[in-house]
């Protein structure tokens, strides 16, 4: 589990969706898990995933799969959870 320190310090120096997935993983679940920051940095990644998809959708005029996979993502994390538990 990384620290919140971590989640805000890569927040505010990279956008969530230019990080690598392996940087963007654990800072999700943070963000799921997390109460005392996981309010605020969701809404700055839901900000971020918003501003991606406009400028996507600008570019390719197309629908945007990135929520698809996000939803698909965030299922193979609750997996990953509920195995560990
Ligand atoms: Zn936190």
């Amino acid at each position: 589990m990384i620290a919140c320190k971590q989640v805000a310090k890569a927040l505010a120096e990279h956008r969530y969706y230019e990080l690598p997935w392996w940087r963007r993983i654990p800072m999700f679940v943070h963000i799921r898990l997390c109460v005392m920051c996981g309010k605020y940095h969701a809404q700055v990644v839901d900000m971020q995933k918003g501003v991606k998809n406009y400028l996507e959708h600008e570019e390719a005029g197309d629908v945007d799969p990135a929520y698809h996979l996000s939803d698909e993502a965030k299922e193979r994390i609750k997996e990953a959870l509920r195995e560990k538990e």
